[in-house]
């Protein structure tokens, strides 16, 4: 009996890779070319915002222009990459399976920085009701709960609710993403945490965030950090 158990527990069955498609004949959830590709961002970045290419340590326009209320962000993978893909797959290919493993993959890599001086809570960017009620796929808060789990914060999923039902970013130009997020987030009437990461799926030009960072600090927020799973660096 114990022979056939621990043959049972050597078994795994193939799945498609999260990210190509291709089978996996170890089943994991990325292939394995996949899985060398996925590596965290490098390179300069803005120190503030963490998006965009900057070579001389300085902040970029955008943070110098308008300083974030955020004081720092972390955008972890390249959207364009495996970790882009099986985001697209889960939220809107039918594979929520995804998920799951994104999640764990956010928090085996978190940023040392957070590792290091972990905020007391976690907040989703919060999806507008009607929109979750078209797709019921709350990738935010997904990603959220693994993060605050790895981390040992709270998570505080009503901090934040957004109260315009906003055009999704994708295919807006710059401009039009400021103007589709301005005052989208409302602040808890009470317990909005001091010391708050907000968590998200992927930056752009960081609209959003900023949008929901403001909404925190405008409710007393003290300190707010940013972390994204992924990063698009093409502009739209
Ligand atoms: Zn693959
Ligand atoms: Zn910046």
């Amino acid at each position: 009996m114990f022979a056939l158990l621990s043959g049972l527990a050597s078994l795994t069955f193939p799945v498609d890779c999260l990210a190509c498609g291709e089978l996996t004949p170890d089943g994991r959830a990325f292939c394995e070319a996949c899985r060398r590709l996925i590596e965290p961002r490098k390179g300069p970045r803005c120190p503030r915002c963490d998006t965009g290419v900057q070579s001389d340590g300085a902040p970029c326009w955008r943070c110098r222009d308008a300083p974030p209320a955020f004081e720092r962000a972390f955008g972890v993978y390249d959207y364009l990459g495996p970790v882009g893909d099986a985001l697209r797959g889960g939220k809107y290919h039918g594979r929520p399976e995804a998920l799951p493993a994104l999640g764990a993959l956010l928090r085996t890599t978190l940023p040392e920085a957070l590792r290091l001086d972990p905020p007391s809570a976690v907040v989703p960017v919060p999806l507008h009701p009607a929109r979750l009620r078209r797709r019921p796929l709350d990738v935010p808060r997904y990603l959220a709960t693994s993060v605050a789990r790895g981390l040992g914060a709270r998570l505080a999923p009503r901090a934040l609710t957004r109260i315009r039902d906003t055009r999704p970013q994708a295919g807006l130009c710059e401009a039009d993403r400021w103007v589709n997020v301005a005052g989208a987030f409302s602040p808890a009437a009470r317990g909005v945490p001091a010391d708050a990461l907000l968590v998200d799926d992927v930056a752009t030009t960081g609209a959003t965030l900023r949008a929901a960072a403001q909404a925190l600090a405008g409710a007393g927020a003290q300190r707010i950090r940013v972390l994204t799973l992924a990063v698009s660096d093409r502009t739209p």
